[in-house]
């Protein structure tokens, strides 16, 4: 096995699980850290406790799996790659966070060119990368830029975003002229634009490279109004609500239905966990969706689904309730 580009905090599991006295432990990782289970189940092990790793997909620190390591009888989560979302958990959990061994540097000055036209930079990251903001903080202000880096207080860092909560970019999109993403793919970059309107330069640190996110975001903008036109016809729509414990938003799903019947059209409750093309094909008399659960599914994946499925805000422009100019001036998001 390869040693791994994150890290992953070996010797404090062993120490936690000892300290903690564990009997069982259920471990859970995201998708690309799935592959050193056996070897961090083999420490949990040696320090004194049978673990059980999750297969099933994680994505999020939403998807933290209390009901299934408390139907194993699991006295301990530990969960890999996310900060701590949800403030309340059924059961006790360690959180550890992979960080990123990867340096930011060169992917940093790769950036400034692309930044030129602008002075004042909001500096945003995922969780992965976060403890390297102040060394791409120091590359920017070496290069003459001011550099903005929000903390709303809803996530764990400054600086720090996750696909549903911008809300550390949005405290300080005011006062910057751009924002600089320091992270691998697309997905958060882009939902960076959505959020803030703002331009965004991407400096991805695993390719060491930089790049403009523009033409992408508009692409997206325009499947985006694509979907909410269509949905604007559509007779009957499915409103799904998220049956991972983050991912739960019964209040906004009920305020939907009752919009969706308000316009006069017939809606229909779905509670899902997996939301895969196949489950909402079961449902043939539907014509669009509302997705409650994790904005990804609408924005970074809608190609998989042959219909619409709209965010929460977009489905208010489908129902005439927001134009669209207002959705894109004050963000697809929530946070
Ligand atoms: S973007 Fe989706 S997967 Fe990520 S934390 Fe939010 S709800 Fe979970």
């Amino acid at each position: 096995m390869p040693p791994s580009t994150f890290e992953l905090d070996k010797s404090h599991l062993a120490e936690e699980i000892r300290k903690r006295k564990a009997r069982l432990v259920f471990l859970q990782l995201p998708e690309g850290l799935k592959t050193y289970g056996p070897e961090l189940a083999a420490i949990v092990e040696e320090a004194g406790a049978t673990v059980i790793i999750s297969a099933d997909p994680c994505y999020g620190a939403c998807d933290l799996a209390s009901v299934e390591a408390r139907s194993v009888g699991a006295d301990l989560i530990v969960h890999y790659g996310h900060s701590k979302m949800q403030p309340k958990a059924a059961l006790p959990t360690l959180y550890i966070e992979a960080k990123a061994k990867t340096t930011v540097k060169s992917a940093v000055k790769k950036a400034i060119p692309l930044l030129e036209t602008w002075r004042n930079i909001g500096l945003v990251t995922t969780v992965q990368h976060v403890h390297k903001l102040d060394e791409a903080k120091t590359v920017l202000l070496e290069a003459g830029k001011a550099v903005a880096v929000g903390d709303a207080g809803r996530l764990k860092y400054a600086g720090q975003v996750v696909g549903c909560d911008y809300s550390n970019a949005k405290a300080v999109s005011r006062e910057v002229d751009a924002f600089l993403f320091i992270g691998g793919g697309k997905f958060h970059p882009m939902g960076l634009v959505l959020a803030t309107g703002k331009p965004t330069v991407v400096a991805n640190p695993y390719e060491k490279r930089a790049f403009r996110i523009k033409t992408e975001a508009l692409k997206l903008l325009r499947k985006r109004w694509a979907n909410i036109q269509e949905a604007k016809l559509a007779d009957e729509i499915g409103i799904l609500v998220g049956l991972k414990p983050g991912q739960k938003r019964i209040d906004q799903a009920l305020k939907m239905k009752n919009l969706v019947e308000d316009a006069g059209k017939k809606a229909i409750l779905l509670a899902i966990r997996e939301i895969t093309p196949e489950a909402l094909m079961q449902f043939p008399t539907i014509d669009a969706f509302i997705n409650t659960t994790c904005p990804r599914l609408s924005l970074d994946d809608a190609g998989r689904f042959r219909l619409p499925l709209l965010t929460p805000k977009e489905a208010l422009v489908a129902l005439g309730k927001i134009q669209w100019e207002k959705l894109c001036k004050e963000g697809w998001f929530e946070n």
